[in-house]
């Protein structure tokens, strides 16, 4: 049996949270893969050290003085070692950097050393062996990474043992440091953990789990306690602030679950994401996993008579706005008319080209833009070829009194999108809480 357990920034904040993280890992000798990331914020107006670097490396850029910043990042770490009583010389490490900063050191590699310092001092105060990304995560070129190679090399470094991993950060193969995507070392270990075949991928974090709607609009929500990987998918790709969105795809195409985990309670079983799961008949009754949404969506919608009729339409408007290179979210469709919606900060910059392309090359009768849309998501495995569960939306809704200006269903039966207005979007929320959970 293995798990592997990724701890995120505020979980590495202080030397506090160094010692939650020691109680559970030694709690269960099965957790023998610890993943880090960098030092996070140990209060609301506290800062993150991988933005510390990033900011750091502006300094650098511009040629304005960046000692105050390093010494931040320094004093951090330094004191994370005092208070564990560690002996590690991390003074050496914070001179090599600066040693490296005056040479010239890339961006990349400077912002990975967040990751690079915290797995060091966990390693020294866990008494795991440190595993350095570089020697095992490896990149294609391209900026993918070489899952056969990188599989292959960590099982030989691990073994059956234990280790300490930074998260973040791989190389390329010119031997060069590179960094994933901001958030990125969820992936980190989602990758140690398809590489070690582990039993289960634990993901350690600051909440109990994934919330059933957003805690700054509904009060106290529940927990989400099973979602399958589509249904993360899902929220997450509405709006629900949860996991680096690429995270599940290394653990799930290894059928490997994934335990969303609360280092300050450690206790809670959070949430727990796999496949599928064995369902009861009573465990129907409540089929929404969870509600997200997000504002700020813009709809484009053409109408043109008898467009329904004729063929090449939706292909020609998708392409006006891959020319663009706006990204389109959602295609609501009606007789002789059809909207392209996407994020309004994407179209903006793009909307004259867009709209004088769509006049030229398909000369609708009129091109409507409206902003101000959100679009909220009410997602459920268990809503999937059942009846009812979009009367109840609409009766809620209707009920409340907000109009809903678009309405979509994915074919899975996965998702029930509503558009509605901006101004009723927190209210909209609240009310489909209230109406399928409470
Ligand atoms: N430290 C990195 C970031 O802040 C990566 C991570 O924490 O996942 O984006």
């Amino acid at each position: 049996m293995l798990k592997v357990c990724k701890f995120g920034g505020t979980s590495m904040a202080d030397a506090t949270q160094y010692r939650k993280i020691r109680d559970i890992v030694r709690s269960d000798p099965t957790r023998r893969i610890v993943v880090v990331s960098a030092a996070g914020k140990r209060f609301p107006k506290d800062n993150k050290i991988t933005d510390l670097l990033y900011l750091c490396h502006e300094h650098i850029r511009y040629g304005v003085n960046y000692e105050i910043i390093f010494d931040m990042v320094r004093k951090r770490y330094i004191s994370i070692r005092n208070e564990l009583g560690l002996r590690r010389n991390i003074e050496a490490e914070l001179d090599l950097l600066r040693d490296k900063i005056e040479q010239g050191i890339s961006r990349e590699e400077l912002v990975s050393r967040g990751e690079y310092l915290s797995a060091i001092l966990m390693a020294d105060f866990l008494d795991f062996p440190f595993v350095d990304a570089r020697n095992w995560l490896f990149f294609h070129y391209d900026g993918t990474i070489d899952q056969d190679r990188s599989y292959a090399a960590l099982r030989r470094i691990v073994g059956e043992g234990c280790a300490v991993i930074p998260g973040f950060y791989g190389l390329m193969p010119d031997g060069k440091i590179r960094t994933l995507t901001r958030g990125g070392s969820d992936i980190t270990g989602a990758l140690a953990a398809a590489a070690l075949d582990a039993d289960v991928y634990e993901n350690w974090t600051d909440v109990s789990g994934i919330l059933m709607a957003d805690p700054n609009i509904v009060e106290n929500p529940r927990t989400i306690e099973q979602a399958t990987y589509s249904e993360l998918r899902q929220l997450s790709y509405s709006g629900a602030k949860v996991l680096h969105e690429m995270t599940v795809f290394p653990v799930r195409e290894k059928n490997i679950p994934l335990n969303i985990r609360n280092t300050n309670d450690p206790e809670h079983p959070g949430t727990m994401v796999r496949e599928e799961f064995k369902e009861s008949s009573s465990d129907r009754k409540r089929f929404v996993t969870g509600i997200a949404g997000k504002c700020d969506y813009s709809a484009v919608t053409i109408h043109k008579k008898g467009m329904a009729g004729s063929v090449g339409n939706l292909r020609n408007m998708a392409e006006i706005f891959e020319n663009n290179t706006v990204p389109i979210c959602y295609t609501p469709t009606g007789i002789d008319c059809i909207s392209m919606v996407c994020p309004t900060e994407k179209l903006t910059p793009h909307m004259y080209s867009i709209t004088d392309d769509l006049r030229r090359e398909m000369r609708p009768d009129s091109i409507k833009v409206t902003d101000s849309i959100a679009i909220i998501a009410v997602v459920g495995r268990k809503m999937a070829y059942r009846t009812g569960a979009a009367g109840m939306i609409f009766a809620a809704l209707g009920e409340a009194n907000i109009n809903i200006r678009m309405i979509s269903q994915g074919p899975e039966e996965l998702n029930i999108l509503v558009g509605v207005d901006h101004k009723d979007y927190e209210n909209a929320v609240r009310v489909l809480y209230n109406a399928f959970v409470k």
